[in-house]
C-alpha cells in the first residue's frame, strides 16, 4: 500500500512548544517525499502579555525560534545561548513582575515588535518582519506564521488566590509561570475574544486549503483562543478540506504542561476520547474529521467512531523529528481521499 502525500497547501492550528514540535514533524515529512507543500500556521495569541513596556507573544515566538533553530532545546522555549542580565538588573531595581523572565537575547525580538506595533504595523506585519529573519533562510517561503488575530486577546484564569483564599483573575502567564497551575482555577476567559477579527489571510487559509492539522496543543488555552475568534470555527467547520487532530492528552494526563486542570475547568473528561469529542465532528456541530490517539488510549476509538469521527491509534510520543513525521503521516492516512 503506498502512503499518501502531504497535499499542496496545509494549514495548521497552533499554541506553542506543542506546536511548534508537531510542525517539525510536518516539516520533516515534507522533506521525506520531496513535495512542495505550503505550510500556513496559524498561531494562538491569547498567551500574548504586555511586560516592561514590551509586547511579548510567547506562542508565536516559540513556533518562530523553534522552525528558525534558535530555540533552545532543553526549555523548549526562549533562546539558545541565552543569558538573564536585563533580568537580574530589573530585578536589582526591585521592578515587577520577577516571575516572567525575559532572556536578553530574546528582548531584542520584543524590542522589535514594540516598536514596529507603536509606529502603527498591526501583528501580523510584524510577525512577517521577524519572520524574515528566522524563517525565510531556513524554509524560504515554505512556512507563513499568522497570528490568529491583529486585535488584543488576553487570556485570564479566575484563581484562588493563595495568599487570602479570594478569587480574582491573573493572566494566563501568572496562572502558568508564577503559580505553576497549582492554584485551582475555576474559569477561563480570553479577554477581546468577541471583538477580534481573524488576522488578515487567516479565513482565506483555512478555506482555501487541502488540509486543516491541530497538533497535540493545549485545547483550552491554545487551541479554543484560535477557533473562539469570530469567524474561525466556522471557516473550519466549512472548508471543503478534511480536517484532523491529534491527541495531547495520553494515558489521562498532559505530556507536559497543565491541560489536565484546565479541561477540569471546561468540563471535559482529560482522556484522548473526551478531548476528541469535545472537538466534536464536524458533521455534528463540531470541528474534526478524524483524531488520532495514542496507542495506550485505543479504548477511545470505540466512542469516537460512534460520535461520527475516524479515528486510529498510534504513537504519539513526539521524541524525535522522525516520530512526529510518522505521527502526521498517520494523520494523512485518517482523512486524505
Ligand atoms: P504551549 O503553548 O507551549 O503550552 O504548547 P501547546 O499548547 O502547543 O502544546 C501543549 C500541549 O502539547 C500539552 O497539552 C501537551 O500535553 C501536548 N504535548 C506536548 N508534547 C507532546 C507529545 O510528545 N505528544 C503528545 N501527544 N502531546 C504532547
Ligand atoms: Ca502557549
Amino acid at each position: 500500500m503506498s502512503l499518501k502525500q502531504l497535499p499542496r497547501r496545509v494549514t495548521v492550528l497552533s499554541g506553542g512548544v506543542g506546536g511548534a514540535r508537531f510542525l517539525q514533524g510536518v516539516l520533516r515529512l515534507r522533506e521525506r517525499s520531496g513535495s512542495a507543500t505550503e505550510v500556513t500556521v496559524v498561531a494562538n495569541t491569547g498567551d500574548d502579555i504586555w511586560i516592561h513596556g514590551l509586547k511579548v507573544c510567547p506562542d508565536l515566538d516559540t513556533v518562530m525560534y523553534t522552525l528558525g533553530d534558535g530555540i533552545d532545546p532543553e526549555r523548549g522555549w526562549g533562546r539558545t545561548g541565552e543569558t538573564w542580565h536585563a533580568k537580574e538588573e530589573l530585578a536589582a531595581y526591585g521592578v515587577e513582575p520577577t516571575w516572567f523572565g525575559l532572556g536578553d537575547r530574546d528582548i531584542a525580538t520584543h524590542l522589535v515588535r514594540t516598536q514596529m506595533l507603536d509606529a502603527g504595523y498591526p501583528l501580523s506585519a510584524v510577525t512577517e518582519a521577524l519572520c524574515r529573519r528566522w524563517l525565510s533562510p531556513v524554509l524560504g517561503d515554505g512556512l507563513r506564521l499568522l497570528p490568529m488575530t491583529d486585535d488584543r486577546t488576553e487570556t485570564h484564569i479566575v484563581i484562588t488566590d493563595p495568599d487570602g483564599g479570594e478569587r480574582r483573575a491573573v493572566h494566563f502567564q501568572e496562572y502558568w509561570i508564577r503559580h505553576r497551575a497549582e492554584v485551582p482555577a475555576h474559569e477561563v476567559v480570553v479577554i477581546g475574544l468577541p471583538d477580534a477579527k481573524p488576522a488578515p489571510g487567516v479565513l482565506e487559509a483555512l478555506l482555501e486549503t487541502d488540509l486543516v492539522l491541530l497538533p497535540p496543543s493545549n485545547p483550552v488555552v491554545s487551541i479554543a483562543p484560535i477557533l473562539d475568534v469570530p469567524g474561525i470555527r466556522d471557516a473550519v467547520r466549512t472548508t471543503s478540506a478534511p480536517v484532523v487532530g491529534v491527541s495531547g492528552i495520553v494515558g489521562g494526563d498532559h505530556v507536559r504542561g497543565m491541560a489536565r486542570q484546565l479541561l477540569g475547568v471546561r468540563g471535559v473528561e482529560v482522556s484522548a476520547a473526551g478531548v476528541g469529542l469535545h472537538y466534536g465532528a464536524r458533521k455534528a456541530d463540531g470541528v474534526l474529521d478524524g483524531w488520532l490517539v495514542d496507542t495506550v488510549d485505543a479504548d477511545a476509538l470505540d466512542p469516537l467512531h460512534s460520535a461520527g469521527i475516524a479515528a486510529a491509534a498510534v504513537p504519539l510520543m513526539m521524541t524525535d523529528h522522525d516520530a512526529t513525521a510518522d505521527m502526521v503521516q498517520a494523520a494523512l492516512e485518517l482523512v486524505l481521499p
